[in-house]
Parts: C-alpha cells; structure tokens; sequence
C-alpha cells in the first residue's frame, strides 16, 4: 500500500488503513491494535497523521450531521468535511462561524491542528467544539464537553488522546457573506493602518510575494447586512475588475465568488470552491502564528527576506485569528497574526530556508502550524504554550501505554 498526503510530499510508512463502518467496529478496531492514529483528510504537510503500524480513516462512518436546534449545536462523525457539514446546516437555516481557506478538509483533523481562518474577531476552527467523543487506546468511549476539566487540553490534541468519533460544534444562523478582492496595496499603507485594514471586514486576507512596494492583493468577506456596501477606496488599491486567484497566474475559476456579490457563508469564507482542486495542487506550505501585538514588527523582519523567499514562493497569505483558551491552540492565550507561506514544490531548497524565516520570528514567540512545514531543529516549542505540560500529563494519563505516539509527538511534544 502506498499512500501520499494531499500535497504528494510526504508518503505514510503505514502498513494498513481501516475503514470502520460504525463506531463500534471503531472501538474494537482501537482495543485491538497496540499502534494506531486516526487520519483525516490528508491535508498535512508532515508526519504529524502517520503510524508504522496502522491508520484509521473515518469517512467510512455515514451518519448525516444531527442539529440540534435548542442548544444551537450540530454533531458529525468523525470523518466529515467542513464542505459537506455546510450542505446540511444552510438549508436548515444555520452555520458556523469561520471556515478555513478550503471546505475540503475534515472537521475532527482541522480542530486536531488548531485550523484557522482569517477575521480579527473569529476564532480558530476547534474553538466551535463543544463536545468531543473520543475513542481512548482501550476501545473505550468518552465524552468531553465544554466546561469539564480536561477540555480545553482536549481539542487541539494532534491525535493523542484518541480518536474523535464524533465532534459537536456551536452553531448560529445561516447568513451571507460578500467577498471583495482589492489590488496593490501600498506597503506603507498596510504597516502604517494594519488594524483598520484587518478590521474592516469580518474576514481580510492580504496575499504577498514580499517584493515591491505593494502587496498584490486584499481578499475582504463581509457578512452582508442592510448597511453592506463595496467598498472602492480602500488605502490607496484599485478594486479588481474581474475574479481573481490568489497565486498568480491561474485560473480563478476554483475560486469562490468575488465582487461583492452576497452568497451563503460556505460559498464565499473559503477561497477555493468545494468541486475544484484548492489552492495550486503542487505546493507545500509553512506558517507561523505570532502575537498580535508584533503583527508589524513580524511582517517587517519577514519583507527583510523577501529575495530569499521569493524565488521559492507561490505566494504568502497574512490573516489574523481571534485568541482562544485551548492549550495546544496557535491562538492560545491571545490574538495573532498569521503569515502563511505556499510554496513551490522544492522541498529540499524550501527546508534550508525555514531555519532563517523561524530565527528572524524567533524574538515575537512565532508558533509553527501543526499540519505545515516547520524546522526541526532545536526547537523549543514548550516555551511557546504555557499550559504544555499539562498536556504531556494529560497524554500520559489518557494513553499511558503510547496507542497514539507516533514519531512527530516524539519529536515535537512528548
Ligand atoms: C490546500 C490546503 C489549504 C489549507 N488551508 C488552511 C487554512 O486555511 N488554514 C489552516 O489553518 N490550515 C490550512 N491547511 C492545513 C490543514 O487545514 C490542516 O493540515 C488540517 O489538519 C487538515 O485536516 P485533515 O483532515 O486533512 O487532517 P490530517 O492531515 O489527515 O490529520 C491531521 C491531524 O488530525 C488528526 N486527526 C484526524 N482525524 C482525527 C480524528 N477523527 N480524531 C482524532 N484526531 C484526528 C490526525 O491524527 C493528525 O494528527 C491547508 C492545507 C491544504 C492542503
């Protein structure tokens, strides 16, 4: 057997992946296997997923999402989709808060790694968790819910504490969304009004090469109401007269609809569209979440790269994230920027360039994604979240025999 992640760059060295039909055959699959670790989507750009041993994919779990009204909470399985979890919510007149830049990815492996949007005020996706039910290294079944003591080091638990047969997220109602697309930003403007930029929309991407005196484009979603208007003057850009993509050069028709034409929240929070490839197809990415407070001196001490970076770069992507109180969130404990890389398909040449990218974000306490590609080396990432060891301690109580340990929690966190 050989399987690839999403990117084509990392192959699992797992020798089995199984497909459980229930949750039962689940449990018994996990009280059986001495190794296993449950894979989603396959959007990781690393190890962070694999096992020698033995996979679990959940998409084999049909069950359609179940609303409950009342208490303003959906419930999936496991292995659902963001995109598909919309196509139940909206005609019932509901939604989540935020999605990612893509619909395609499984909810219970986009809140394993602390996945995000853009939007001063939203937080990032496991932050809508309201309960998790997790399938521990002995089979058995377990609940936790918002508000019990191990929750909040529960959520973004990078597949260690088990697998999530199904998740429970907060919803609210259904509402639409326009997306304007502006180009050139000036420099100056963005460094010298980088709030009134980011906060003047509910979701504001700027996509950079870092060379010039401009950044390309501003992709702002604004949750429509009465008062919605486009916006022409924008901090000295030119409205985009037509769709765009965010890498240069391509075809802009994966992408959702632009200029300003309202549509449900699904069909304009994500950039790339649910039926198209996203993004490039052939790229690997990096990103590192740094504290709002240094957004300007970071995006600074990155531009002073910009001619080591652009020759590998497809293009960089800047959002904010609303702070949240999940210990192993990259948005734990404050607001952050994230400045997120997609580059060309050169691993090796991309690999010698983080160490430089992660020493100049060194002094703003930059934390990596968990699903992207970040430095090895010496890394000291338990500085980076007050609550890490009572995660450590919360993994070693939950699966003291090692179930879930895989090489990257060994490297990286345990
Ligand atoms: C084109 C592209 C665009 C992206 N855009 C964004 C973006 O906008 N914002 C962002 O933050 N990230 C983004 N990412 C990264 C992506 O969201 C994360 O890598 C995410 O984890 C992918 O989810 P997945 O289902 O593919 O997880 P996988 O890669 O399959 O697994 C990730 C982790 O989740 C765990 N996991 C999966 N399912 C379960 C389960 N049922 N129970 C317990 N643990 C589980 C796995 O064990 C593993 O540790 C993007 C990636 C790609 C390829």
């Amino acid at each position: 057997m050989t399987l690839t992640n999403w990117a084509g760059n990392y192959t699992y060295g797992a020798t089995e992946v199984h497909r459980p039909r229930s949750v039962e055959e689940l449990r018994e699959l996990v009280a059986r296997s001495p190794r296993i670790r449950a894979l989603g989507t396959r959007h990781c750009f690393n190890d962070l997923a694999d096992d020698p041993a033995a996979l679990v994919a959940l998409d084999g779990l049909e069950a359609a999402p179940e609303i409950d009204e009342a208490a303003r909470t959906v419930t999936v399985t496991g292995g659902t989709r963001y995109g598909t979890l919309a196509q139940a919510l909206h005609p019932a007149g509901w939604a989540v808060h935020n999605l990612a830049s893509l619909p395609h990815i499984s909810v219970a492996g986009a809140v394993a790694t602390a996945t995000h949007g853009s939007g001063d005020r939203s937080r990032n996706l496991a932050a809508a968790v309201a309960g998790l039910e997790l399938v521990g290294p002995d089979g058995s079944l377990r609940t936790v819910r918002r508000g019990d003591a191990d929750f909040d080091g529960s959520v973004v638990a990078l597949g260690a504490l088990g697998v999530a047969a199904r998740v429970t997220l907060d919803i609210e109602p259904t509402y639409d969304v326009a997306q304007e697309v502006h180009l050139d930003l000036p420099w100056r403007e963005a460094l010298a009004h980088l709030d009134e930029i980011t906060g003047s929309a509910d979701s504001v991407s700027l996509f950079t090469d870092w060379t010039g005196d401009s950044i390309q484009q501003v992709w702002r979603k604004t949750r429509v109401t009465d008062s919605y208007a486009l916006r022409t003057d924008f901090f000295g850009t030119t409205p985009a007269d037509g769709p765009r993509h965010p890498l240069p050069g391509i075809d802009p028709v994966n992408c959702t609809a632009q200029l300003g034409e309202p549509g449900p929240w699904h069909d304009r929070l994500p950039h790339f569209r649910m039926d198209f490839t996203p993004s490039n197809g052939d790229e690997l990415q990096s990103e590192y979440l740094v504290p709002r407070a240094h957004a300007v001196a970071a995006l600074e001490a990155v531009r002073a790269l910009a001619d080591r970076i652009a020759p590998l770069l497809q293009v960089t992507e800047v959002r904010t994230i609303a702070g949240d109180d999940l210990w192993l969130s990259t948005a734990s404990g404050g607001d952050r920027v994230g400045l997120h890389f997609t580059w060309l398909p050169r691993q090796p040449e991309v690999a010698a360039l983080l160490p430089t990218i992660e020493a100049a974000l060194a002094q703003f306490d930059a934390r990596p994604h968990w699903g992207k590609l970040f430095a090895d080396a010496d890394r000291d990432l338990a500085r980076l979240y007050p609550r890490w060891d009572d995660f450590r301690s919360l993994v070693a109580r939950t699966d003291p025999d090692g179930v879930f340990r895989n090489a990257y929690l060994d490297r990286h966190v345990l």
